[in-house]
């Protein structure tokens, strides 16, 4: 068993002993394997799933010759006159041809009839005494939408380990899906570890706060691909978290906790990962808020345990916690959420770790790039900055001071994090 755990007087107070961000989510990651299990969910409510192999197309898109718009399929190109022979609209049989000087009367979506050309827009001809004109040469192919020119039958629709949304939904019924094959669902199970901590509604005395970490965290994990088990409050002693940890461990694929991971007394949860047989791979990252966070395993589960201060909890959640969920998912890595962006501000700031603090967006900068304000001043136990945000901004571990004009880093909020 590893017990990469010391003592905090060994760490040493540099912050160069800390983990950077991309160290500690690489480590997270090796930690990560993908459920084996599959299973045909519906769409549209398989949205928010992680396909378990590839999908092949049965079928060619468009799935018939049709016309692009409302006009007259042609059956020549040119802009001779041509006899109006029929009329077809969308949803029509196929049946039924045009010869070299003939039109048909033809809408959007209708099957254009064998022998067309190219189909004129309506409002490019003229009709007189059911004989059509066109007002310009008409190539040929002209909005006539192919077989096949989207999607060729056989071709690989959508990729194993994407994670499906509307756009997915979309081109797999337009090929006749109705359902799609995704791995299970992930199981995560939360609790919150503090003896002032109460539930909204239960018990509040003096010296009591209300659980934030926990309704924040299971709304932070409501996407489709997570079954959240709540833990609740679990007090500060040591037998207590070993027993929740041992029972959560045993049917979760990922344990996160809040609170008690720093190195205080009441901080029980690391050597509780170590008594419930587990171990500790890393524990500290150099990040403000949120440097304390533990990251290990016990058994089979992956464990993420964040801190107690609600913004530190929700920082290193974003940070650490929706990697881990693809790599338990076996998504592909998601797009760095990151942007450049610009500072509309000035701050004197102690250097040393890398910083994040709710900001809005307060306009454009020269060459088009977010130009940044922080929302009240950020502490790790405040919550109100948060709610006037557009995202989280970020400087540098080394930077000291902050311009009107300095390069920052933007992790705008987006709905698909629970934001
Ligand atoms: P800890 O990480 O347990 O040392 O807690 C750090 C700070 O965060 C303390 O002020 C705790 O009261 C507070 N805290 C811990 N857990 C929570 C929680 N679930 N909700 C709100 N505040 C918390
Ligand atoms: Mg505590």
């Amino acid at each position: 068993m590893k017990t990469l755990i010391q003592t905090d007087c060994c760490e040493g107070n540099s912050e160069r002993t800390l983990a950077s961000i991309d160290e500690t989510v690489s480590r997270a990651l090796d930690l990560c394997s993908p459920p084996q299990e599959t299973e045909n969910v519906l769409l549209p409510e398989a949205v928010g799933r992680v396909t378990a192999g590839d999908t092949i197309s049965l079928f060619s898109l468009p799935i018939h010759e049709h016309s692009a718009v409302d006009g007259y399929a042609l059956g020549g190109a040119g802009k001779n006159p041509f006899a109006i022979v029929g009329r077809r609209i969308a949803g029509d049989n196929p049946k039924g041809r045009i010869r070299d000087n003939e039109a048909m009367r033809i809408m959007t979506g209708a099957p254009t009839p064998a022998g067309t050309c190219a189909v004129v827009m309506q409002e490019h001809a003229r009709v007189t005494d059911g004989i059509v004109t066109p007002d310009f040469n008409v190539p040929p192919g002209d909005n006539i939408r192919r077989v096949g020119e989207d999607v060729k039958a056989s071709d690989t629709l959508v990729r194993s380990g994407t994670r499906l949304d509307a756009r997915h939904t979309a081109l797999l019924t337009a090929s006749g899906y109705r359902s799609a094959s995704v791995v299970r669902t992930i199981r995560v199970a939360v609790f919150s570890t503090g003896n002032e901590l109460r539930d909204t509604g239960v018990g509040m005395g003096p010296g009591h706060i209300f659980d934030t970490n926990r309704p924040m965290l299971k709304t932070l994990l409501s996407s489709g691909n997570v079954d959240v088990s709540d833990f609740g409050i679990v007090p500060d002693t040591r037998d207590e978290i070993v027993r929740v940890l041992k029972e959560a461990a045993a049917s979760h694929d990922l344990i996160i906790t809040s609170g008690g991971v720093s190195v205080g007394e009441e901080d029980h949860l690391k050597p509780a990962v170590i008594e419930a047989g587990g171990a500790i791979e890393s524990w500290r990252m150099a990040i403000k808020p949120g440097k304390p966070i533990a990251l290990g395993n016990i058994g089979k589960a992956v464990y993420l345990g964040l801190p107690g201060n609600p913004l530190a909890c929700f920082v290193d959640f974003l940070l650490v916690g929706r990697p881990i969920l693809d790599g338990l998912t076996g998504a592909a890595r998601r797009a760095a959420l990151v942007q450049q962006a610009k500072a509309a501000f000035h701050w004197e700031r102690r250097a040393g770790r890398h910083e994040f603090f709710p900001c809005n967006i307060v306009g454009t900068s020269d060459e088009g790039l977010p130009l940044l304000e922080k929302t009240g001043r950020a502490g790790s136990a405040r919550l109100m900055p948060l709610i006037e945000a557009d995202g989280l901004g970020a400087v540098n571990a080394g930077c000291a001071t902050v311009e009107p004009g300095s390069r920052l880093e933007f992790y705008p909020f987006r709905a698909d994090m629970g934001l």
